[in-house]
């Protein structure tokens, strides 16, 4: 079976404090033990809460990064700082990467095949806008994003899809638990047609857009649903709700 994935994506949000108080929480609170938990704090943060969670079974994310190793490239960071940095993993195609600073699908592909060569795991982010869902596109947008992807690198195993309709995110407006099982199994159906069966239903696939604790259950009953990632609510003791969403 596929292991439980919880990401919690901080965004832009917190202090060194504040951080501090997140992680202090999860570390005593009573997780799942069979949920993987990520963590994913601005990059100013990383290190303190690497430090923060050594010896914890909770790992540590990136939010972006940039696929040369160094240069002159005023403001980035590298997969292979981040390499360095002993953080293992990044997440990558986020919507509001892709839409807020012009990330392309070709983009987000070489900065995965870049994360992966460095031995990075990577939360790989795809979604349809409202307006692609309205013209029916929801399905071929995320095949789209993914052919992308699978056509710069072959093995799948240190990825993680998340599937994060852009309406959903931020907004209150959660998909439905038949919307993104719909979804799910049909980014299920192209894994297993693109990477072969055994590949493809290894992978997982979690979802992302207003997850809480009120609507964790059902989504997480889903077939195709292997976990979540989680954006505002990942900021509020509520994550561990939604980490042991399973129990
Ligand atoms: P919200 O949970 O705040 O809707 O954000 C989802 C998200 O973008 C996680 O990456």
């Amino acid at each position: 079976a596929r292991t439980f994935f919880v990401g919690g994506n901080y965004k832009m949000n917190g202090t060194l404090d504040s951080t501090k108080k997140l992680i202090d929480i999860l570390k005593s609170a009573q997780l799942d033990p069979k949920a993987e938990v990520v963590v994913a704090p601005p990059a100013l943060h990383l290190l303190l809460t690497k430090e923060l969670l050594s010896g914890s079974k909770i790992g540590v994310s990136a939010q972006n990064a940039y696929h040369k190793a160094s240069g002159a490239f005023t403001g980035e960071i590298s997969v292979t700082q981040l390499k360095d940095a002993g953080i293992p993993w990044v997440i990558l195609g986020h919507s509001e990467r892709r839409t807020l600073f012009g990330e392309k699908d070709d983009d987000v592909a070489e900065k995965t095949k870049a994360g992966l060569e460095q031995g990075l795991s990577v939360i790989l982010c795809v979604g349809e806008t409202l307006a692609e869902r309205e013209k029916n596109e929801s399905i071929n947008v995320v095949v789209r994003q993914l052919d992308a992807v699978a056509k710069q690198i072959s093995d799948w195993s240190k990825i993680v899809v998340a599937y994060e309709p852009v309406w959903a995110i931020g907004t209150g407006k959660v998909a439905t638990a038949e919307q993104a099982q719909e979804v799910h199994a049909a980014i299920r159906k192209w894994a297993n047609d693109k990477l072969g069966s055994q590949a493809g239903e290894a992978l997982r696939i979690i979802y992302g857009g207003s997850v809480a604790a009120k609507n964790c259950k059902e989504l997480a009953s889903q077939p195709d649903i292997s976990g979540f990632l989680v954006g505002g609510a990942s900021l509020k003791p509520e994550f561990v709700d939604i980490v042991n969403a399973r129990l």
